[in-house]
């Protein structure tokens, strides 16, 4: 039997006409049964996290404001769809977890990754609850399963890596249902750790649920369903001319998720090219309308990059020149296991940089690393061409760069189907639309 899975987001379940939606697009899709992963009703992993932060600073009010916020929004959708007494029995023991959870740390004037994966687990589980109990009521053979049982992982807290062989025994419990033509809905972003306990698998996490899932399951397809046409040549904010892509490969897809793009989380695309599914993104809001697959190998259909893709608020770190590599990595290895997000790293006879990005405990070991010699300077940016025909031939892409006068900094790799480099934030919105119009918008034509 082949499987397909989808999934969809925060907007395409965050109110009731969208929620309407997704049943119709799984009533579609789903003819036989398959797998439904939901993310939390948008807004709500934020709220969750900002009653957590409240209630850790001794705030229970303002922490019991957030989590009333979040009941009262939920209610009104169930209400709205007619399903205030079908959620009512599953959604009780979760709100009320969601207070006592909060209650702890205000008490112990703080929260711990442990304790506040499980208060984020609250989000996708009344959400999933939620559409299990529209699809019901819109006839599909729904059935919720808590991703908990299916998903493993390591004890990472808000960053967990999944145990792929444990995972794919576990998600072995779903096979009876789906076999039996079950559509089953489960949580996107949450799984378990080795000791029993809720991780997450870091922010915007649920695609990643839904690719490890279906590698799993042996699903031959998965759709990404979200609230924009598949993926795009270059970020609209910045180019509105920017087109939707029909095909990706997957080496596309994931140099473009790396290098910023915010369709598909990067994470989730090493699932699909261990096990060939196709991977589909579309969108909710015109589910008859443009959508972007991602194969396992596609041919180069132009000579030059399909898309750009950047990320900003990235911070360049020098070492000094006498640095010892192995000093360095050392260096990296602790960001990285801080949190910090790797963008390039650069070692070579001028010396060694890094271009990362760095929040909450990744910051002190920055600080500690400057102390001890480094130089680090904010305001950077990394900028990527991408596409298959720069494999055999990145002069496309190097010679869009040579008349622009914005880029400076290294060049971070060239030969794969990327070609990336670093420059300053504030030459962004020039730049981006500079190199979609001389190297992106006349190629890879829409099939
Ligand atoms: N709800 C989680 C987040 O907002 C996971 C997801 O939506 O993918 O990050
Ligand atoms: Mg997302």
């Amino acid at each position: 039997m082949t499987l397909t899975l989808l999934k969809f987001g925060g907007s395409s379940v965050g109110s009731a006409p969208a929620l309407r939606r997704a049943a119709a697009i799984a009533t579609s899709e789903l003819p036989l049964g398959g797998v439904v992963v939901v993310s939390a009703l948008k807004g709500t992993t934020d709220r969750l996290l900002e009653a957590a932060l409240a209630a850790g600073a001794g705030d229970p009010a303002s922490a019991r404001a957030r989590a009333e916020a979040i009941r009262a929004h939920h209610a009104e959708v169930a209400d709205e769809l007619g399903l205030s007494s079908a959620v009512e029995e599953a959604w009780g023991p979760l709100l009320h977890r969601l207070d006592a959870l909060l209650e702890g740390m205000s008490l112990f004037g703080g929260a711990s990754p442990r304790a506040k994966d499980e208060l984020l687990s609250v989000g996708e589980s009344l959400s999933a609850r939620l559409v299990a109990a529209l699809f019901v009521q819109s006839g599909l053979p729904a059935r919720f399963r808590d991703a908990r049982e299916a998903l493993r992982t390591d004890g990472r807290h808000g960053a967990a890596r999944p145990h792929l062989a444990a995972t794919r025994r576990a998600a072995q419990v779903w096979k009876e249902d789906l076999d039996r033509g079950a559509v089953l809905v489960t949580q996107g972003f949450i799984a378990q750790g080795p000791d029993g306990a809720t991780t997450t698998l870091g922010r915007g996490g649920s695609d990643t649920s839904a690719t490890l899932l279906g590698e799993a399951l042996k699903a031959a397809e998965v759709q990404i369903w979200t609230d924009v046409d598949g993926v795009l040549s270059a970020d609209p904010s910045l180019v509105p001319s920017a087109r939707p892509l029909s095909r990706l490969s997957q080496a596309e897809a994931a140099a473009l998720s790396g290098f910023g793009a915010k369709v598909l989380h990067a994470d989730s695309l090493a699932p699909a090219s261990r096990s060939g599914f196709r991977l589909i993104v579309a969108n909710t809001l015109k589910a008859g309308g443009a959508r972007t697959e991602v194969l396992a190998t596609r041919d180069a259909e132009g000579e030059g990059p399909v898309s750009v893709a950047y990320k900003e608020g990235l911070t360049l770190l020098r070492w000094p020149l006498d640095a010892k590599l192995p000093e360095v990595l050392r260096g990296v290895q602790e960001l990285e296991e801080a949190g910090a997000l790797r963008y390039g790293f650069i070692s070579g006879p001028e010396g060694h940089a890094l271009a990362l990005r760095a929040e909450g405990s990744a910051l002190a070991v920055l600080a500690r690393l400057e102390e001890e010699g480094a130089e680090a300077e904010s305001g950077w940016a990394v900028v990527a061409l991408v596409g298959e025909g720069l494999r055999t031939d990145p002069r496309p892409a190097l010679e869009a760069l040579a008349g622009l006068k914005a880029p400076s900094g290294a060049l971070l790799g060239s030969g794969g189907v990327s070609v990336a480099f670093l420059t300053r934030e504030q030459s962004l919105p020039a730049l981006i639309p500079a190199l979609h119009a001389r190297c992106v918008s006349d190629l890879a034509p829409i099939a």
